[in-house]
Parts: structure tokens; sequence; C-alpha cells
């Protein structure tokens, strides 16, 4: 059966044909969710729960960032960096509703190596024990992270909407017509931009905070794989960045 890696893996390599203007984002995910692999199946094999056992991987995330990440990627790549992956799982990962502010508090470039070694970790630990679905809360019921993406699922004749957690990619669902950063529940204040060239990523934005998530319908597209159209749909984010938004949480490779 293939993992979820290798279904990410395969769905980004299909998104770079679609969308030539993200096709260098997504040849660099595609070799990030790899490494990401080993280091699920190596955590999965040896049953470890032990967050330094990602540090084991971190020369060979190093290693990629500096052959095929960007530059300031490569620069950054500095001597606590392993110390300090560890030191933001235990202060945030572990504290539900704590993860926000740490992660607004982390510049991107050690934010970048974090999620790429504590995601696969989180989801690990994710498969272990069941997170709870219901929650009325916008933070993630399992580790406390922010989602990074919606889902739209069909159910009679409209759709409900679920958040994907941006560490552990945890799925739980949420009221469709609130606003997941400030709570704000008139429609009026919540706008719905829907790009004609990508007719089933929406942008959900609110007028009151000025954030936006993207959500993907998969009752328009059912081969979409949220976590990876979300990172393909480079131009939705200009486009609202140019409107005065800003995203409620970046993905991966900080978008
Ligand atoms: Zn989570
Ligand atoms: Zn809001």
């Amino acid at each position: 059966m293939k993992s979820a890696y290798d279904r990410r893996i395969a769905r980004a390599r299909e998104l770079a044909a679609q969308f030539p203007q993200s096709s260098n984002v997504l040849d660099f995910y595609q070799r990030i969710a790899l490494l990401q692999k080993f280091v699920f199946e190596g955590l999965a094999a040896r049953a470890d729960t032990d967050v330094r056992a990602v540090l084991r991987h971190l020369p060979a995330l190093t290693d990629l960032i500096k052959t095929h990440g960007p530059a300031r990627l490569a620069e950054y790549a500095g001597a606590d960096l392993g110390s300090r992956i560890v030191a933001f799982w235990d202060s945030g990962a572990k504290t539900a509703g704590n993860k926000s502010d740490i992660e607004s508090g982390i510049e991107s470039e050690p934010l970048f190596f974090a999620r790429a070694l504590l995601q696969p970790y989180a989801e690990w630990l994710v498969t272990r024990g069941s997170p709870p679905q219901q929650t009325q809360e916008s933070a993630c019921p399992f580790c406390g992270g922010r989602p990074v993406a919606g889902v739209l699922r069909g159910e009679g004749d409209g759709a409900k909407r679920s958040l994907i957690c941006s560490l552990c990619a945890t799925e739980w669902q949420y009221r469709r017509i609130v606003c997941p950063n400030c709570g704000e529940r008139n429609k009026d204040q919540l706008p719905v931009y829907i790009a004609a060239e990508i007719d089933y990523v929406r942008v959900e934005a609110c007028d009151v905070c000025k954030t936006y998530i993207k959500s993907v319908d998969l009752t328009r597209n059912g081969h979409a794989i949220p976590a990876v159209d979300e990172l393909a749909t480079v131009a939705l984010n200009i486009w609202a960045d140019e409107h005065g938004y800003v995203k409620l949480e970046t993905n991966l490779l900080g978008m």
C-alpha cells in the first residue's frame, strides 16, 4: 500500500506539470517529502517516540538544502539547529493553544528545518493514538498547531469543511462560516474568492482580521491532496497578498 508520503510525492509530480510556474517549488517539495518519508519509516520501524531521534536526519536534510534549496536556507544551517528543533517541539507542540505564539516568534529559516523533521515525527505520534475529531477550536486537537489549509467534502446538497494541521496533518471538522483566526461569523465579512483557472481551491478570507486560509474543494476535484495542492497554488497566495490579506499559517516551504 502506498504511504501518505508516496501519495503526496506523486501528486506533487502531477501538479508540477499542471502549474509550470510552481514547478520549482514542487520539485523541492518532492525532495523534502521523500526525506520525511524516511524519517517517518525510521521512527515507525524502531517505535521511537523520543523527539531527538529525528536529529539523526538533520545532516541529510542540511545536505539536501545545500544542493537543492534556496540560498537563505542553505546559509542558515547553524550549529545550534538541533537544539532549536527540540526546543520548538518541547515548548510548543505539547501545549495546545500556545503553538501560534511560538510559531510567530520563530524566524522562517529554523521554522522550516523544525517542520521538515517534526512533521513526520508528529504524524508518527498521531498513528499511535486516535486524535479527537470533534472540536470547536481552530487549533489542532492533537498537537495544538494552526491550520495550514481547509478541505471541503460533500455532504448532502452542500459540503462540510475540515481544517488540516500545519504540523501533524490531523484533520478536524470546523464550521464553514467562521473565521478560524478571529471567530467572525458574519458571512458578509467572510468573502470567498475563486480563480477561474484553479476553480477547486478557494481563498477564504476575513475582512475583520484580514487573514485568509485556502480550502481545497474535493467535491470539484477528487484527485487533490489538500496539503500538496495548497503548496502548488502559489498564484492564489500572491493574489491574496496583493489584496491585503495575511495567510493564517504558512506551509512547510514558508509560503
Ligand atoms: Zn496537529
Ligand atoms: Zn477573522
